[in-house]
């Protein structure tokens, strides 16, 4: 289907969902159910169930003992790459569907959902791969009568929590990896988007997976969310969200020292240089904040500009602002959606009022987006910000840049690193040298030079600092889901010790 010319609606009715164990729809009973509401539209467009801790309990249970029978894990990596690659073809098969979900429960545009959800069965389709590629190492040097053999295996039963963002993509850079690793998993998704995991649950039995192995359970994030990160049945938490919360699931995770796996909060650099193509950074500096809503973990929210083309470059991000494309996002025309939530959306306007409050200059924007449905807000620009404003160092997670100046490149690269975080960072330039001296000096897990937000399946995923721990995707993502063990196998008559 061409996504431009489709017509999208919002549902008559909202979609009931029970959550998914053991390979099959578990009904709500007597739970409660949580209502979500499109963040653009302002109409019921999902139900799901308020699971409780006993049903943490049950499904880490039913994962357990799928995980310790071998049903997954004893099957050769290609037999895993097979069900990996069937569900990638399902996942292509639903893809308007998981779209329009996604879509209706984030705020974010139909044509970015339709293509998260194919960069996921793309993802997919590359772990599959991994799943035969993973392997150990064997030292023959210990002598004769000794081999030594280093082999990897599945850390177990993996304990999934993911945020509302891109619920589909980020799970996707995580799921097929845990599975070609041979783990089993129970899933927590966002309690605001939590259709489109609950139907990869769907798409992956109807791929073959057996039953027990991809569990999903759904509720809030402190009940039952802090339920999965202090069960002592569970190895491992992959954990993406805010860095406040990541540090109480580390916590929650101590009791049985699992191991923790985050993926955080971000305020990444945009670095600009004189000698770059102004046009061309300018152009990549407002996608990298006005995607989805500024609402992006590794979103540009701090520009850092060389002082001798600040204001010629200020007034070019600013002309592209103003073009940007707000709106409905079913209208396959929008750039720029809804805030995901009415909290959200109070966060992004208090930090404007903070921002104006302590004597940054308003560029643009500095508003909510006038809506009758949604919650909406316009991209905004802050300049002169200093290193003490709020906005200059919290993650804002809405579409509101700051700009702050240069004169050396020592000087950049220490307003670069000059935060908590390091998930991401981008730099433009057309010198190669300071490209590369830059990329060398700046603490952030992934760097882009003249580009932002790429990303693919090859590449890891983590971050530096207080961004996180751990790395997701690549042949590192499937290794993050695998304990290592060393076995010395003695070879010819023993030695005694025993005289
Ligand atoms: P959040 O931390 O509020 O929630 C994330 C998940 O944790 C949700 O499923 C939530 O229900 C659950 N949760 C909440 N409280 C919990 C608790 N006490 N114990 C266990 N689980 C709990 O984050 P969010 O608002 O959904 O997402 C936005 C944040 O996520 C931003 O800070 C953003 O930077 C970060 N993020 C990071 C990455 C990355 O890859 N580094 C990607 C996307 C988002």
């Amino acid at each position: 289907m061409d996504v431009n010319s489709a017509v999208w609606t919002v549902p008559a009715s909202a979609r009931e969902f029970g959550f998914f164990v053991d390979g099959q729809w578990a009904e709500a009973g007597d739970r409660p159910m949580s209502e979500r509401k499109s963040p653009a539209h302002g109409v019921a467009v999902t139900r799901t169930v308020r699971c409780t801790r006993a049903d943490i309990d049950h499904a880490v249970g039913v994962a357990r003992t799928a995980f310790e029978d071998r049903r997954w894990s004893g099957l050769p990596g290609g037999e895993r790459a097979s069900v990996l690659l069937k569900a990638a073809a399902g996942i292509r098969a639903r893809v308007e569907e998981l779209a329009l979900l996604e879509s209706l429960e984030s705020g974010k545009p139909i044509g970015q959902a339709r293509g998260e959800i194919e960069g996921g069965a793309n993802i997919f389709e590359y772990a599959a791969g991994a799943a035969r590629a993973l392997h150990g190492d064997a030292f023959n040097n210990l002598g004769d009568k000794m081999l030594g053999l280093v082999t990897r295996e599945p850390i177990g039963v993996v304990g999934l929590i993911t945020p509302w963002n891109f619920p589909f993509f980020i799970l996707s850079e995580r799921v097929p990896f845990i599975l070609a690793a041979g783990c089993t998993i129970v899933s927590k998704p966002s309690e605001v988007t939590s259709a489109t995991t609950l139907l990869l649950a769907e798409i992956l039995s109807d791929a073959g997976l057996p039953d027990g192995v991809f569990n999903v359970v759904t509720g809030s994030g402190s009940e039952i969310g802090q339920a999965l990160a202090e069960h002592a049945d569970v190895d491992m938490i992959s954990f993406t969200g805010s860095t406040a919360v990541g540090r109480s699931v580390l916590l929650a995770s101590a009791g049985n020292f699992k191991k923790v796996g985050l993926e955080l909060g971000g305020k990444n650099p945009q670095v600009v240089f004189a000698d770059a193509n102004l046009d061309e950074a300018a152009d990549g500096v407002v996608f990298g904040i006005c995607f989805n809503a500024g609402q992006c973990c590794v979103g540009g929210s701090r520009l850092v500009v060389e002082k001798s083309i600040a204001a010629e470059f200020e007034a070019l991000v600013a002309a592209k602002m103003a073009r940007v494309r707000i709106g409905d996002p079913l209208d396959p025309n929008t750039q720029m959606g809804a805030i995901v939530t009415a909290a959200q959306n109070a966060t992004i306007l208090g930090y404007i009022e903070a921002g104006k409050r302590e004597g940054a200059r308003l560029v643009c924007g500095g508003e909510a987006y006038p809506s009758d449905t949604g919650q909406f807000v316009q991209p905004t620009v802050f300049a002169d910000v200093t290193r003490e404003m709020s906005i200059a160092s919290e993650e804002i997670f809405g579409p509101v840049l700051t700009i702050s100046t240069f004169e050396t490149f020592d000087e950049a690269m220490a307003i670069a690193n000059d935060t908590i975080y390091g998930l991401a960072a981008s730099i433009w330039t057309s010198n190669l040298d300071k490209a590369t001296d830059a990329f060398r000096r700046i603490r952030a897990g992934r760097v882009w030079v003249n580009t932002t937000i790429n990303n693919g399946p090859e590449l890891p995923l983590g971050g530096f600092k207080q961004s996180g721990t751990g790395r997701e995707a690549g042949i590192y993502g499937v290794e993050e889901y695998t304990e290592v063990k060393a076995t010395h196998i003695a070879l010819g008559r023993r030695e005694p010790w025993v005289s």
